[in-house]
């Protein structure tokens, strides 16, 4: 696999850095967001709990004094005696309980018998009284919560809750009445925080608006029944809670709706989303846009990071290259500097190294050092003949025979000494080991049989003279070994060219 250059990963290390950031920074706002909304519905149940169990002992209140009253006319009469004794017990009764209005009694035609209020006024009749009609009509029933009305006598809004009265064989006797002021559960609901925009109801099971927070007249009494918020209470469940829009003034509130226990009513309570939200959008705004800008310095400061990186590593790499050619170049200048160009020999100066450093090992160990110089004959005549440029040729192919006749063994050194002259350098060799590799050289050398006719032999020939000694530390030198050399060539030149001659060898014993 391809290895991943280091601003790759630099670059998903930082988008991952900023990813994450984002993704940790999104989830604790949903997650406040949901605690917020569990938390407004626990609020929000607690509150219908409470105004439950509160309507519930108001109305049981009125139904206790209700079945007094009941109790006292049916067993006592209605004379006047009785009536007036009547009214102080009922006006006590109102005076210390601050959920009743009024309480009242009315005879069969619907003429006021007795009421809690000062006002004893016989001529008021409530005959036409929805409530009224209703126990006229149901013989049995209990006792009846009926539709918001304006007291005839205080003004006021009131829910009736009446009960009706029997004579001793079951025939109507009429009406007692207890009201309950919707100011009572106003002023009861304005105590509890449910913000600007929160409302809640007190509901009859059939739809009918009894109270409600905010307070509106027109409210009052007004008809829900083709709410969604009562279609869940009635079709889904009686005790709950949903998002639902409110048909009396449009917002959208989370509701948690129950009924009462004992009466056939039904309380809900509803918190503004949008107001139990706008805290956590303020702060998830700020929080996001935070986190944003700080994704963004990271992602800008990881883009230079990575830009500058890249901009060093082709800094590097160019100057691996440089080096690298740089080496290519050093090694080709030092194999030049070392080498002969014409015949690709050791050149005059790799030999004068080796011969010193061949010289003093010899010394060291006291080992035999031969040394062969070769020159070729009669090759000012060859290129009288046929010019430099052949005599170039023929170098280089007398170069090539020469240096294949010294293939093996370490040390062993061809060069070209100088013009058309060669030495070859063989460490650990006595004279005869020297004289039969020059003349496996010279056989070479006639075997390629190179034309000259300005030779007496008719082709390429050379002449080698070769020494050989175990250098003595401190009085050979290795001009010494030189001069002998030579002097063995200028010995096989002056015997008659093309043949091989043995200067003395001092390493014989
Ligand atoms: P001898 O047999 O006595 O060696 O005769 P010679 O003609 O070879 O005599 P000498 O060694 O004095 O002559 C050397 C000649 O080799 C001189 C020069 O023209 C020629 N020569 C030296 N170096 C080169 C070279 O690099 N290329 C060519 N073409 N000729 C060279
Ligand atoms: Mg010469
Ligand atoms: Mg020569």
């Amino acid at each position: 696999m391809r290895r991943l250059p280091i601003t790759f990963w630099t670059t998903v290390f930082v988008t991952v850095v900023c990813v994450t950031l984002v993704a940790l920074d999104f989830e604790r706002s949903w997650h406040a967001r949901r605690v917020l909304l569990e938390q407004t519905e626990r609020n929000a149940t607690n509150l219908a709990r409470a105004m439950s169990e509160h309507a519930d002992d108001t109305l049981r209140t009125a139904e206790t004094s209700l079945a007094d009253l009941q109790e006292r006319i049916q067993t006592d009469g209605t004379s006047p005696t009785q009536m007036a004794r009547l009214h102080r017990l009922m006006a006590d009764h109102v005076h210390r309980l601050p959920e009743l209005d009024a309480l009242s009694a009315y005879d069969e035609t619907g003429r006021r018998l007795v009421t809690s209020q000062a006002d004893q006024d016989r001529a008021v009749n409530n005959a036409d009284r929805e409530y009224f009609q209703y126990h006229l009509r149901n013989p049995g029933a209990g006792s009846r919560i009926g539709r918001p009305v304006v007291s005839r006598a205080t003004g006021r809004w009131v829910i009736p809750v009446s009960r009706r009265l029997d004579k001793p064989d079951g025939a109507f006797d009429g009406v007692v009445l207890a009201t309950i002021a919707i100011d009572y559960f106003r002023e009861f609901y304005a105590s509890f925080d449910i913000g600007a925009d929160g409302a809640v109801a007190l509901l009859s099971d059939d739809g009918t608006m009894l109270v409600r927070r905010p307070f509106r007249e027109q409210s009052i009494a007004a008809n829900i029944g083709n709410t969604p918020l009562y279609d869940a209470y009635t079709r889904v469940a009686r005790i709950g809670t949903g998002m639902f829009r409110s048909t009396q003034d449009g917002k959208v509130r989370l509701n948690s709706y129950r009924p009462l226990q004992h009466y056939p009513l039904f309380v809900t309570a509803a918190l503004s989303k949008d107001e139990v939200l706008a805290h956590w959008w303020r702060d998830t705004l700020t929080h996001t846009a935070g986190v944003i800008v700080l994704a963004a310095l990271l992602a800008l400061f990881g883009q230079r990071l990575v830009r500058q990186m890249r901009r060093r590593l082709q800094v590097e790499s160019k100057l691996r290259e440089a080096r690298d050619s740089l080496a290519g170049l050093n090694a080709a200048l030092e194999k030049l500097a070392l080498q002969d160009g014409l015949t690709g020999l050791a050149n005059r100066r790799q030999f004068d190294v080796s011969l010193g450093n061949e010289f003093s090992r010899a010394t060291r160990h006291g080992a035999p050092l031969a040394l062969a110089m070769i020159d070729v004959d009669h090759f000012k005549a060859y290129n009288d003949r046929y010019g430099h440029g052949a005599g170039d040729i023929c170098l280089r192919a007398a170069a090539q025979a020469i240096r294949r006749q010294t293939p093996g063994r370490a040390g062993d050194l061809a060069a070209r000494y100088g013009g058309e002259e060669m030495a070859v350098l063989l460490p650990n060799t006595d004279v005869a080991g020297a004289h039969a590799v020059a003349e496996r050289m010279r056989e070479a050398i006639a075997a390629l049989a190179l034309p000259h006719a300005g030779s007496p032999h008719g082709i390429v020939t050379i002449s080698a003279g070769v020494a050989a000694m175990v250098p003595r530390r401190g009085v050979d030198a290795a001009s010494a070994l030189l001069e002998l050399a030579d002097r063995a060539l200028y010995a096989a030149k002056a015997a008659g060219r093309n043949r091989v001659a043995d200067g003395p060898d001092s390493a014989a014993p």
